[in-house]
């Protein structure tokens, strides 16, 4: 196989994991970031997991039109995979224009650029979030979206309504398929990468491991009179690796011409909800470690539950999810430790 997949942001927590499984499945890869939200870690990682040293890597600011056009003009691209996006809610409260200019406008880019070069498949990385707090639970792709309660959560939507309009003007030379991801958690297994947030984590799995190591006093638990059976939220956690692997099914969708329509849209979760206490309890038992932790008042803009339906992905994609949430944890453990040198 000889067919390249540029990965936008692909030095990320997820980029860089995605770039891995393409590479196992025989994808030329071409990983472009502005280091602007990670440092090298990942991207070493990648190529230490991989062997591949000869990776290559475009150094990009995505909302420099002229950059992006440069990266297509240098490589025969025949799918890229768009992750290069800023990603924190409450950063997005405080910082709309921010986030408005770098999310569309990156994007914007990447999609001008694939047609002027005559075209190529567009996977979008888009969230769950769409959906709001959504009136019944399992949502199917067909739940209707929800007002986004955030500029971050904006742009998501945005981005998807971007990209269908984008498409079906394109007389077909954009085809996309629009990735909505649950909760991805987890790393790596070879430990080598994995999440790395930059100072206080706001998702709830890293501030986990960072207090069972030590860097965080106290996991405040937000909120316990929820209407659920414990009281705390559910949400569908989905392994990275897993959630790669979904990458690699889309992928190949879109080259071998499976697609039943020219913008398709699958929900990427595990189809299992879990509460928060029950992640951490899991955590506790599975790495035989104890974990100070607190109740604590709601936190605004928390959605009560939400997991999804990935029949449509199980059925068209034939992807499944394969981890458990133990063995997630686990893996999630041993990358904090690595980070730790322990
Ligand atoms: N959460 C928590 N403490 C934290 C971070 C998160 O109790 O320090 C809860 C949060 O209220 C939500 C769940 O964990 O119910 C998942 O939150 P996260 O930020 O990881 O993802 P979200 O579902 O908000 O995208």
């Amino acid at each position: 196989m000889d067919k390249t997949v540029l990965v936008s942001g692909g030095a990320g927590f997820i980029g860089s994991h995605v770039t891995v499984e393409l590479l196992a499945a025989g994808y030329n890869v071409v990983v472009a970031d502005n280091f602007s939200n990670c440092d090298r870690t990942c991207f070493e990682g990648v190529k230490k997991i991989t062997g591949r040293e000869d990776l290559p890597l475009e150094v990009v600011d995505f909302c420099n039109a002229d950059e992006a056009k440069a990266i297509f003009e240098k490589y025969p691209i025949d799918a890229v995979i768009h992750f290069a996006a800023f990603k924190a809610v409450g950063e997005s409260v405080a910082k709309p224009l921010m986030y408005y200019k770098n999310n569309l406008q990156s994007f914007l880019n990447v999609l001008q650029a694939a047609l002027d070069k005559g075209g190529c498949n567009v996977l979008f990385s888009s969230s769950a979030t769409v959906y709001g707090e959504p009136d019944k639970v399992p949502v199917t792709e067909e739940t209707p979206r929800k007002p986004a309660t955030s500029p971050y959560g904006n742009t998501k939507t945005m981005c998807e309504d971007i990209l269908r309009d984008t498409v079906k003007a394109s007389e077909g030379k954009l085809k996309s398929i629009l990735l909505r991801y649950f909760n991805p958690i987890g790393a790596h297994p070879s430990a080598l990468i994995g999440e790395l947030p930059r100072g206080v984590p706001n998702n709830l799995v890293p501030f986990i491991t960072q207090t069972a190591i030590g860097k965080r006093e106290c996991l405040s638990i937000f909120g316990n009179d929820y209407p659920t059976p414990d009281g705390t939220c559910l949400r569908d956690y989905i392994d990275i690796v897993d959630l790669a692997k979904a990458h690699v099914f889309a992928v190949t969708r879109m080259m071998e011409g499976k697609m039943k329509q020219d913008c398709e849209v699958f929900n990427v979760g595990t189809g299992r909800p879990v509460s928060v206490l029950e992640l951490v309890n899991a955590f506790e038992k599975v790495n035989g470690v104890k974990l100070n932790w607190k109740f604590a008042p709601r936190r605004p803009g928390d959605v009560t539950a939400i997991w999804a339906d990935p029949t449509l992905a199980n059925r068209e994609m034939g992807w499944k999810a394969t981890r458990t949430v133990e063995e997630t944890l686990k893996a999630a453990w041993a990358w904090e430790k690595h980070l730790a040198g322990k």
